[in-house]
């Protein structure tokens, strides 16, 4: 069975798209075969696995609100072995329908229980928020990973967000761990990245992967040709981090 990881944090600009589209192709280029769930509106996962948004018919939305089999909505990407279920504005309505939805909280899970044996792993990029759709990202998985931006106020909300997962893991899904905490867009060239840093490791400790994700224009410049940086520019930093967590996340399970 796949293992599943959602990639959260209801801050926005903290990196999450970005690890989960270069995380799910680092994941690809091992040899994986890997599915990329795009579970926020602004289908930024989507559009940088080269899938124009405009071409899409079938998204999540329909996964998650019309009950459409999550198999016929699977496409393929600009990566081999990396698969994706696309998301579009319309699911910014779903927040709210779900709401009134049966089994509201599992309708993810659900879904992907029918597809979750063809991939070794499916990686769910959630909204900025901590509505239905991140619960339900993180009721489906094995997995979470928090992405931190190594900036001021680095550890404001993750109490929140830390409140919601044990709330999940009691509630919804017992299975739920914490893979990792994630620094991203470290500064090299500033002391603040360092104090962050130390303070991160203070309060999680084991739980912060090792590799830490630099700022790397590549990174940024990768998602407007629809490709993940391992593609876009293989030899660069960005491309070496990405390897290097997705061979931790391997490393853990
Ligand atoms: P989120 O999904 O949490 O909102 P994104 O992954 O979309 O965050 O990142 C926010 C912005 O920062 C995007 O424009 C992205 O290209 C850029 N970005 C993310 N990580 C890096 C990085 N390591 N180096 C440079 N730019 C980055
Ligand atoms: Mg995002």
């Amino acid at each position: 069975m796949g293992r599943m990881i959602a990639i959260a944090n209801q801050k926005g600009g903290v990196g999450k798209t970005t690890t989960s589209v270069n995380i799910s192709a680092c994941l690809a280029y091992l040899g994986k075969k890997v599915l990329l769930v795009d579970m926020d509106p602004q289908g930024n996962a989507t559009s940088g696995v080269g899938i124009n948004k405009g071409d899409v018919d079938e998204s999540i939305y329909d996964i998650l609100v019309e009950d459409i089999p999550a198999k016929s909505v699977i496409r393929g990407t600009s990566v081999e072995n990396l698969y994706a279920i696309p998301a579009t504005i319309s699911l910014a309505g779903a927040e709210i329908e779900l709401v009134s939805m049966v089994s509201r909280e599992i309708r993810l899970k659900k879904a992907l229980e029918d597809v979750q044996h063809r991939f070794d792993y499916i990686i769910i990029d959630c909204p900025p928020s901590l509505g239905m759709l991140t619960i339900n990202a993180l009721t489906a998985s094995d997995a979470c990973i928090i992405p931190v931006q190594c900036e001021y106020y680095a550890l404001e909300g993750l109490s929140q967000l830390l409140s919601t997962v044990r709330l999940v893991q009691k509630h919804l899904n017992h299975h739920l761990l914490i893979d990792g905490v994630l620094l991203t867009m470290l500064d090299a060239r500033t002391n603040l990245g360092i104090q962050v840093i130390a303070e991160v490791k203070k309060y999680f400790q084991d739980k912060v992967y090792r590799t830490i994700i630099p700022r790397n224009v590549r990174l940024s410049e990768a998602p407007s040709h629809g490709l993940p940086v391992i593609l876009y520019d293989p030899k660069s930093k960005g491309a070496e981090v990405y390897l290097e967590l997705a061979k931790e996340v391997i490393v853990n399970g």
